[in-house]
């Protein structure tokens, strides 16, 4: 099976990585702009601890959306999930992930955590009880889920970008601080952009994913990371809205719990069997990555994701 899966990684990255000329770089966080265009690659963690790479695995971009999935687990461990799902809904959004419509319209508290009012939420829970350290938590965090050597860390120059050119993020932030959502505006922002700003490559995400997958436990260290609740919480809400507007269509094409981010890539956690982990900079008019969507869609036919 370890041979014939990284046979069809291979395959499928050869074939998908041409499709890396389709699409739209984000480039209203100017650094995202500068990223090369014709990067792919692609990593799998199963879960019993094999991973496979293929592309230019090791090419390190920041998480973006993707480590909304590390906040969410984080607070869920950290804090519960009654107090969470008291700040922070779990129904999906039609609206853009930036969108300040339908919380102003429906309801006091973001629809979930993956769009940017739920996680800018997150991170002021977690502001709010750990102030200035609540960033070293979550690097930690994550570098658990990951289970590599090599510790995780913040990208300053993405962070430094995306606070230079997030007025959108504090429009919805002000607006939850004037009904009473949201208490610390600055420091909520500015721990959400650092979390975003995280730089990782495929193999630590196919690793995160395998955590997710395997309950919580990091398959590759044997450590347990996570709850089996989280783990089934968080994959859960994947499965419902982390796709932006396109998570019907990815239910649809790919069938397992996947969370995607602006910069290209796209995390996925199929549980009982594999993390997976696909990044091209390339974005579709949804915001998810073009080969990314391409390459999951192929991997679900080729290795039955589904179970079936
Ligand atoms: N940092 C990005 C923003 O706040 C994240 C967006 C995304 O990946 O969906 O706009």
């Amino acid at each position: 099976m370890n041979c014939e899966l990284q046979n069809i990684l291979d395959k499928t990255a050869s074939d998908c990585r041409k499709m890396t000329r389709n699409g739209k770089q984000a480039t209203y966080i100017p650094e995202l702009a500068k990223t090369d265009p014709g990067l792919f690659s692609l990593s799998a963690t199963t879960v019993d601890g094999a991973t496979f790479s293929a592309g230019d695995s090791g090419a390190l971009f920041s998480m973006q959306s993707i480590a909304k999935i590390i906040s969410l687990s984080f607070s869920l461990e950290m804090f519960g999930y009654d107090y969470v799902f008291a700040r922070v809904g779990m129904e999906p959004c039609s609206e853009p992930f930036n969108s300040i419509m339908k919380l102003e319209m429906t309801s006091s508290i973001p629809l979930n955590p993956f769009i940017n009012s739920g996680a800018i939420v997150i991170a002021g829970i977690m502001a709010e009880r750990f102030g200035r350290g609540a960033i070293d938590h979550l690097l930690e965090f994550a570098w658990k889920m990951a289970g590599r050597k090599r510790r995780l860390c913040v990208n300053e120059r993405v962070f430094m970008s995306e606070n230079s050119t997030a007025d959108r993020n504090r429009a919805l932030a002000y607006f939850m601080h004037s009904i009473g959502t949201l208490s610390a505006v600055d420091k909520s922002l500015i721990l959400y952009f650092k979390l975003c700003s995280i730089y990782a490559d495929t193999n630590d995400l196919s690793v995160m994913g395998g955590t997710l997958a395997n309950a919580g436990l990091n398959p590759i260290t044997g450590e347990r990371v996570l709850s089996r609740e989280t783990a089934c919480t968080v994959t859960g809400l994947m499965s419902v809205c982390g796709l932006y507007d396109e998570s019907g269509e990815f239910a649809v094409k790919v069938g397992v719990p996947a969370k995607s981010g602006v910069s290209g890539g796209i995390i996925c956690a199929v549980p009982g069997k594999m993390g997976l982990a696909v990044f091209s900079p390339l974005l579709d008019a949804g915001g998810n990555s073009v080969a990314g969507m391409e390459t999951l869609s192929r991997l679900s036919r080729e290795i039955k994701l589904r179970g079936m």
